[in-house]
């Protein structure tokens, strides 16, 4: 049996780390990319080859899909996943940190689907997962941009998957809520940065409490699970949302309605 090629974007840390090590357990040979090459070290195996990249880099985004074809011939699974939240209010972020944001949560994911829609369009099979979030659905206060670029993920995804069905490439979404990772660490070292004016102390203060959760959030092995689970299945959920709490918020934006949704928002933040 052909052994299945699985490139995973920020293999490094979190949910990405977790989703190498299940495909490589589960068969498949996994090519782990992100910037700290240490980190990428400690999952190095014999089903694991790490390649150090950053994902706005497109020649070294080159470089890395030229390896894996000159040496494993085949791309059956993309998961793109290297990402960050940029934290802050919408005023207040700057255009440089927006700009940052979307270059790497978005044209990072693009970047890859384009680098590896040639070999699965020539294959004739291939399955692309792009981790979206909940905020790829609604946004909440303080995570705008991050919304943002989570919104044009699953706007690419929805349109891709239209595009590339007759090739016999599926594209799944899967929508994490809070996850405990290195995740939310950084995106409140990101908060610090912004300066906002103390009209948005409350909105500050707002984040902080909704993102208290975390120590009690599931691990990144759920997700993992859910990724395994994508690129096995012969006809997999377009889009995946979990833990519950991500799909409930969606379907209470829905229910509820804009404004309503808006204020119970508020409520839980004590905006
Ligand atoms: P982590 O911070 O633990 O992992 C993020 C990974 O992305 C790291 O491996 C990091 O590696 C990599 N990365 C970040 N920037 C770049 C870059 N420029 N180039 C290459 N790699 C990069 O967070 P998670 O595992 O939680 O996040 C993974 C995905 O899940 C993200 O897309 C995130 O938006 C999404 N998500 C997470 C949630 C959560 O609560 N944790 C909730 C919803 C969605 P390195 O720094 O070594 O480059």
């Amino acid at each position: 049996m052909i052994q299945r090629i699985a490139l995973v974007t920020g293999a490094s840390s979190g949910i990405g780390r977790a989703t190498a090590g299940l495909l490589a357990r589960n068969g498949f040979y996994v090519f782990a990319m992100a910037r700290r090459k240490e980190r990428l070290e400690e999952i190095r195996s014999d089903h694991i080859e790490p390649i150090p990249l950053d994902v706005t880099d497109v020649e070294a985004i080159k470089a890395a899909i030229s390896h894996i074809i000159t040496t494993k011939g085949r791309i059956d699974v993309l998961v793109n996943n290297a990402g960050f939240g940029q934290l802050g209010a919408v005023e207040c972020v700057s255009m440089e940190a927006a700009h940052h944001q979307l270059e790497v949560n978005v044209f990072g994911y693009a970047r890859f689907m384009q680098a590896v829609l040639p070999y699965m369009r020539e294959q004739q099979s291939g399955c692309i997962v792009n981790i979206s979030s909940v905020l790829g659905k609604i946004a909440l206060p303080g995570f705008g941009w991050y919304a943002a670029s989570k919104h044009a993920v699953e706007a690419l995804s929805e349109a891709l998957r239209g595009e590339v069905k007759a090739f016999g490439i599926d594209v799944v979404m899967i929508a994490p809520g809070l996850i405990k990772t290195e995740f939310v660490t950084k995106e409140l070292e990101l908060l610090k940065k912004v300066k906002h004016p103390p009209a948005y102390q409350k909105i500050i203060l707002g984040l902080y409490r909704l993102l208290a959760g975390e120590p009690q959030a599931p691990g990144p092995e759920i997700i993992a699970k859910a990724v395994l689970e994508a690129v096995t299945q012969s006809i997999p959920a377009v889009r995946h949302a979990l833990p519950w709490d991500s799909k409930a918020a969606v379907i209470a934006r829905w229910l509820l309605g804009g404004r309503l949704f808006a204020w119970a928002t508020r409520q839980k933040m004590r905006i």
